[in-house]
């Protein structure tokens, strides 16, 4: 079973799950840029972790053959900080580099008329950089989030097809099929969706546009929920060609639409030895 894990938080991981998810199939990865808990007091706070995402992550990622790209935004939490709003001013110079293939995670989080206008800046940048966009939708009030959201994109001008909505449930999934938008599921240990329930989304709305990911972070989560999710399909009946699409074919025809792929030349940690960061990182 090979694996796109479309949202994964690796800086909130260890080195272990780089291994353990290479051991389970997971191949390539996005990381969205998100909040971190702490929250951040200058620009320069993002610039360093968006430094890291396009740099030290994908390093650490390829040492176990898997290969990792990168979304870049001002997420929706930190939107409502006044000190954070330069953000966006830096942003264009991280959408311009190679690894980087959505803008993302934009949306919503409590819906405050800040995050509306961050959100709209986003997905304007979104357009003009030829991206696509990966949108977070709010964990409280998640349908009207999800409407306001589907009303925001339809706005832009940015093509449905090139939008993730994500962290969608049995509630919100419907208006999001309809809009024409990628369905994202966050497939949790406990809240948000589980593997099981994501089979029965699957059969009632079919493959076309789905993406599954772990969206593992700092909290109560898991990296290797995509591949049980795969498991849990083939235990359901569908074919080794049905997960393939979903856990592969889906997250590359997604995030390729920012022509930015590219699977030629992935580092094995066997031909890094020397410099291997099982040894630890100093
Ligand atoms: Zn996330």
């Amino acid at each position: 079973m090979r694996i796109f894990d479309p949202h994964i938080h690796m800086t909130s991981r260890t080195t272990d799950d780089y291994e353990r998810m290479a051991a389970a199939g997971v191949q390539a990865l996005v990381e969205p840029a998100f909040w971190l808990g702490q929250p951040r007091t200058s620009v320069g706070s993002f610039t360093d972790y968006f430094d890291s995402l396009v740099g030290w992550e994908p390093y650490r990622a390829s040492q176990f053959g898997i290969r990792h790209y990168a979304t870049i935004a001002l997420n929706p939490k930190e939107a409502n900080d006044p000190r954070c709003r330069e953000v966006l001013d830096v942003l264009p110079r991280y959408l311009e580099k190679d690894g980087v293939v959505a803008v993302g995670e934009v949306g919503y989080d409590s819906m405050t008329p800040a995050e509306d206008e961050v959100f709209a800046a986003q997905l304007a940048l979104a357009v003009e950089h030829e991206l696509p966009a990966l949108v977070h939708t709010p964990h409280r009030d998640k349908a009207r989030g999800t409407a306001r959201t589907l009303a925001v994109v339809r706005e832009s001008g940015l093509e449905p097809g090139r939008v993730a909505v994500d962290h969608l449930n049995e509630v919100t999934v419907a208006a999001v099929a309809e809009s024409g938008c990628w369905m994202g599921f966050s497939i949790y240990p406990e809240t948000k969706m589980t593997a099981e329930r994501m089979v029965h989304i699957l059969r009632e709305y079919g493959l076309e546009r789905m993406l599954v990911n772990s969206a593992a972070d700092w909290g109560r989560s898991d990296p290797l929920l995509t591949r049980r999710t795969g498991e849990a399909m083939l235990a359901a009946g569908f074919s080794d060609d049905d997960v393939d699409r979903v856990l592969w074919r889906n997250p590359v025809e997604f995030y390729g639409q920012s022509k930015k792929l590219d699977f030629s030349t992935v580092d094995r940690a066997e031909t890094h030895e020397g410099n291997s960061i099982r040894r630890g990182g100093e």
